[in-house]
């Protein structure tokens, strides 16, 4: 046992309905409550990229938190603009929950350009190619100058092809930071509850029922090795933890080890506590999951997809530069009630990409944080009705039908 004592949390978590390993609960932060399952966007620099703030609050969005990432904001515009302007929830403009990552996947995805040790990892800057170092230490440091609701454990990511030597490594290392990780976010805490400076104690408009320290999520490695992956949940669910994550997955294994990986995980998490998958995936990706009991997403795939042109539907993945959608009169998806679907055709969205302008990419990206989101806002329905099997099933069918029927 690592001798700390179990964190008096700063989340409420209260599963209402569950059908098999699928659940729905009311995660409750400082910054309102977030049902779940939920899918959060990905605001990587502090900016859900092609859509503004005003649409993701809107009733049509309606997105309860979005995620913001420590190794962009920490390299520009840097933590001390950050804190001199009261910290990210203020800076950026955005009043409902955040949860920030740990830089750990981004330097991970740095690939050679990267240097592991036992105390951290150093790395260049994309930004200016300076040399640069993030530990557990540092990591919890910025993230807590951040003030997200909800931060992540500094973590070490072996790739899906790892040996398995090499995921047992990477996995015991990234237990020693998960406990180093752990360490640190107290003693912050601790100073935050003492000291609230602008952005780093409770805000005005924050509820006070819940205490003003952030929650902090631990991370469960171990590659596609079952064995690992318990481990590492059982030692990392030992330091303990406000929710628990799975990372390391979609990072290049095949899809039917990542489901292999977290059906025999999922179940095993505490099941009083958040289990999120990071950085996974498509919208029939996040339904297979949740009938494995995750409660929590973020993915890229909305809004990178929006930009390059992909569309996702009910029917499929939707390439709108397609020649055979230049006089398409129907939109994106006849079964999407977004704003973007009542309103332009496949034809328009496809003659403003080959235009290359701008619209396109904020129009695509709407319409798919919108399916997305609604997407979820289906599933936890279908559960707390007890019709999951039912949604699910119908859910596939419909993919399966495809966009020309
Ligand atoms: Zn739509």
């Amino acid at each position: 046992m690592s001798g700390l004592k179990s964190p008096v949390s700063s989340l409420s978590f209260e599963v209402v309905a569950a059908q098999g390993e699928a659940r729905a609960a009311l995660l409750t932060t400082r910054r309102g409550v977030i049902e779940t399952p939920v899918f959060m966007p990905v605001g990587t620099a502090g900016t859900v990229k092609g859509i503004r703030f005003e649409a993701l609050e809107s009733p049509e969005l309606d997105a309860r938190i979005i995620l913001g990432n420590t190794y962009h904001l920490w390299l520009r515009p840097g933590i001390e603009t950050i804190k001199a302007c009261g910290g990210l929830h203020k800076f950026i403009g955005w009043d409902r929950a955040m949860l920030t990552d740990s830089g750990g996947f981004q330097v991970w995805s740095l690939g050679a350009l990267r240097k592991i040790t036992e105390e951290g990892t150093e790395f260049r800057s994309h930004v200016d190619g300076s040399l640069c170092f993030l530990s557990p230490e540092i990591s919890m440091e910025v993230q807590a100058a951040l003030g997200a609701e909800i931060a992540m454990a500094f973590d070490e990511c072996a790739p899906g092809e790892a040996t398995y030597d090499e995921a047992r490594r990477s996995m015991e290392l990234t237990l020693r930071w998960a406990k180093r990780s752990r360490e640190a976010h107290e003693l912050l805490q601790k100073e935050r509850g003492s000291s609230p400076t602008p952005g780093e104690g409770a805000d005005a408009d924050e509820t006070s029922a819940l205490p003003a320290r952030q929650a902090l999520f631990g991370i469960i490695q171990g590659a596609s090795h079952l064995d690992l992956r318990r481990e590492s949940l059982d030692r990392t669910a030992e330091i303990g933890f406000d929710g628990y994550a799975i990372g390391g997955l979609s990072v290049g294994e095949e899809k039917h080890v990542m489901m292999e990986v977290i059906e025999d995980i999922a179940p095993r998490m505490p099941a009083d506590k958040p289990r999120y998958l990071m950085g996974v995936g498509t919208p029939e990706d996040l339904i297979d999951a949740v009938a494995r009991g995750v409660d929590m997403f973020d993915c890229v795939l909305p809004t990178r997809n929006g930009r390059n042109g992909q569309a996702f539907t009910s029917r499929g993945k939707l390439n709108i530069k397609n020649a055979r959608y230049a006089v398409d009169e129907r939109p994106l998806d006849e079964s999407c009630e977004c704003s973007v679907c009542h309103r332009h055709s496949r034809a328009f969205l496809r003659h403003l990409y080959l235009s290359g302008e701008m619209l396109a990419s904020i129009l695509l990206t709407h319409h798919n944080l919108a399916f997305f989101l609604d997407t979820m806002r289906r599933v936890r329905q279908a559960i707390r009705s007890v019709q999951f099997a039912k949604f699910q099933r119908e859910y596939t069918e419909q993919l399966k039908s495809g966009l020309e029927s």
